[in-house]
């Protein structure tokens, strides 16, 4: 084989044996330009003894891995239809697989005599028959049933498949790439960090992951190789760490007039995780080193005054503060809040949305530069270009999650390395934070204000749809407030606003006269919503029909029941915040779940258990998987081959520990010892920290 590259590792995958031009092209499609590349592409599944079925003890129903010879094969008709079905005999009994859809491609794929896997739900009609399987054709020596072998199962494309790289073209290729490059895969760790984590070698782990000899080889691979992922990205934590803390802010170490003025009017006393809260800020700003702090806390918790007294110090040290919110009815919402204590010790704040006429953008333009205005609250508004600060010494982000990347950054770059504080409701699991938020300092605000009661919440079944009108009567006869939410999903999001309207328009005519009604969503105008909302929060309307608009923050403490329709589309931690937009006063808050349809999943049941948001926040990563998590795409730049972050917590934070330690004493891993991560850090992971720079 021609060799252009130094290390065969390097060598371009099309050069490799077995390849060739138009498979390498396919392979590049799926990110697989190189030797190493190949051998990084793990393995999806694992073919062994132990979860091979006879076909004598299959059972109808059931899933099931069974492995046969090909005794017959061939097309076939019935009345309706034609078919593919080869017919699998493992000496046990006979297994038909039928295929109804791509007949000519799979019909070229077997022949008679061949050893075949199958996987798929075993059905019956005139013997056992599995429609559609997942299959794979094996090589003679690689029936595990004789060899004890375990073979790796690829994952693949169609265009894979018939360029035969299904997954026996796979094992073929990697097994040409072992024998080619295989040596060459030194370790980046030392023989001693490997032994005192407990690591095999990397070389032996890339070799047992595709050739595993054994279940314990397989495991030792697995696990070594879930925790070099984790390791860099933590490494990537690390650096974006320690390159944070070099950055020279101004430090703001005295508290005066503004702030302990607004500390004597706050109306309720701090609670401990607030104060806590505060003093963990406050050490942060007091010292010229960039703050990079994320307050988590569940809805409710009080971090608006954590926020406003952070604003109030570095407002007594002579400088700005920017606060961004993620929609227009947040950013009012903390401007008022915000000004009513700011008004009563002279604090100037103003409030910067999309629409403002232009002479008036332009004094506000001129008295955010001259340092006039203090604190400056608003939506994306505030990082368009021709905003220029003073002095910004901190800048607050609420929900930060909802911003990107460059948004963040545009705001930064308005001050010289201005203190950071993020906020966010979502309480996301520890798993998560360390591998997401891994450079930032996390603050939790664990308890909620003393004279909160606990919502209690029901998922009830629709056709009990009279008794839930009576409840919301009872409540409002009361002089409580209400939320009836519907949920709008972006595909179809005119039928459901249709669903939505119809359904206010019976509830204010029908169900309802005797009451005021209001209708939010997303569409109307920022001002009609707005208004809306105020009429609500002056107890003017009494039940508010609303999509998910109502999100987040929204403080309305005399609402005290929120029903939530279809809320089986609603992710728990979604449905855990909506449900903290009530019971925020001292009345306690119900939170009635109706599912789409007529059916209580044990799902819906976990918001009737626990209001805790962590163990929600746990529930839902463990149900819908990391992705959905967030709802945003910001994080995709991380995609885990091996690892997995629902699962795999207690190597993140083995890994966490190390990279931390190693990046402490060698931020720049120039040390020899190092050498190994460094290269290994620099060919395949330094992309992502350029990324993260500017995060
Ligand atoms: P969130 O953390 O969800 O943003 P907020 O800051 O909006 O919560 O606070 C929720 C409500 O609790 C507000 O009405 C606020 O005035 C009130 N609050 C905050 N802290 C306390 C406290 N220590 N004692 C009593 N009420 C509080
Ligand atoms: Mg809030």
């Amino acid at each position: 084989m021609t060799s252009f590259a130094q290390n065969p590792l390097d060598t371009k995958i099309t050069y490799l044996k077995g390849v060739g031009p138009v498979r390498g092209k396919l392979l590049n499609e799926i990110g697989i330009s190189t030797v190493r590349d190949l051998l990084q592409y793990y393995p999806r599944k694992f073919l062994d003894r132990t979860n091979i079925k006879p076909i004598k003890e299959l059972k109808i129903g059931e899933e099931a891995v069974v492995i046969g010879r090909i005794e017959t094969l061939g097309l076939r008709k019935t009345r309706r239809r034609n078919f593919f079905q080869i017919t699998l005999n493992d000496g046990t009994g006979r297994l038909q697989c039928n295929w109804f859809n791509g007949i000519s491609w799979i019909s070229e794929k077997f022949s008679v005599n061949q050893k075949v896997t199958v996987f798929g739900k075993i059905d019956f009609y005139k013997g056992y028959t599995i429609s559609h399987p997942e299959h794979d054709i094996l090589d003679e020596n690689e029936d595990p049933r004789n060899t004890g072998n375990i073979i790796a199962q690829y994952s693949s494309t169609a265009s894979l498949k018939s360029a035969g790289l299904d997954s026996r073209g796979f094992r073929n290729i990697v097994t040409n790439a072992l024998l080619y490059g295989g040596r060459e895969l030194s370790d980046h760790f030392s023989q001693e960090l490997c032994s005192e984590i407990g690591l095999i070698s990397y070389g032996q782990a890339i070799h047992s992951i595709h050739k595993p000899k054994n279940s314990v080889s397989l495991t030792n691979a697995i696990y070594r190789l879930k925790f070099d992922e984790l390791f860099f990205l933590q490494i990537l934590m690390a650096k974006k760490k320690v390159f944070i803390k070099k950055e020279v802010s101004s430090s703001f170490p005295d508290i005066g007039n503004i702030t302990r003025k607004i500390y004597e009017k706050i109306p309720f006393k701090l609670t401990d995780a607030q104060v806590r809260a505060m003093k963990e800020i406050r050490r942060d700003i007091s010292i010229p080193q960039q703050m990079n702090r994320l307050l988590q806390g569940d809805v409710g918790c009080g971090k608006t005054v954590v926020a406003l007294l952070s604003a109030a110090i570095i407002a007594d040290n002579s400088a700005q503060i920017a606060v961004l919110a993620p929609t227009e009815i947040l950013a009012r919402q903390h401007y008022k809040t915000m000004k009513e204590l700011a008004d009563l010790v002279g604090l100037k704040i103003e409030l910067i949305l999309g629409g403002k006429k232009k002479d008036e953008r332009l004094e506000l333009l001129e008295n955010i530069k001259s340092g006039k205005i203090q604190l400056l609250i608003g939506t994306h508004a505030i990082i368009q270009p021709d905003i220029e600060f003073n002095n910004l010494g901190l800048v607050i982000i609420d929900e930060q999650h909802r911003f990107g990347v460059e948004q963040r950054k545009a705001l930064l770059d308005k001050g010289n390395h201005p203190h950071i504080l993020a906020m966010t409701a979502t309480p996301i699991p520890r798993t998560l934070a360390i591998t997401y938020h891994g450079d930032m300092d996390i603050t939790i605000i664990d308890q909620l204000p003393g004279n909160r009661q606990p919502i209690k919440t029901f998922v009830v079944n629709s056709n009990q749809q009279d008794k839930i009108y009576n409840f919301i009567k009872k409540e409002v006869n009361l002089g409580n407030q209400c939320f009836i939410v519907y949920p709008i999903i972006e595909e179809s999001e005119k039928l459901d606003l249709k669903a939505a309207e119809t359904e206010y328009k019976k509830l204010s005519n029908n169900i309802f006269p005797e009451f005021n009604i209001g209708f939010i969503h997303g569409k109307l105008k920022s001002e009609d919503r707005d208004l809306r909302m105020e009429a609500f929060k002056q107890n003017q309307i009494q039940i508010l029909v609303a999509t998910t608009v109502i999100e987040v923050g929204i403080d309305i403490p005399n609402a005290t029941t929120m029903v939530i329709e279809n809320a089986d589309r609603f992710g728990l931690a979604q449905l855990h915040q909506l449900r903290g937009r009530i019971g925020r006063g001292d009345k306690r808050g119900f939170c009635i779940l109706i599912p789409s349809k007529n059916e209580i999943s044990e799902r819906l049941k976990i918001m009737e258990l626990t209001s805790d948001g962590f163990e929600i926040a746990d529930e839902d990563l463990r149900i819908r998987g990391p992705g959905d998590f967030f709802g945003t795409k910001q994080h995709g730049y991380m995609k885990l081959k091996i690892a997995d972050i629902t699962k795999d917590g207690k190597i993140a934070r083995i890994a966490r520990q190390y990279a931390f330690q190693i990046i402490n004493e060698d931020p720049e891993l120039n040390s020899s010892r190092n050498t190994g991560i460094l290269q290994k850090f620099k060919t395949e992971y330094a992309h992502m920290y350029a990324y993260l720079q500017t995060g």
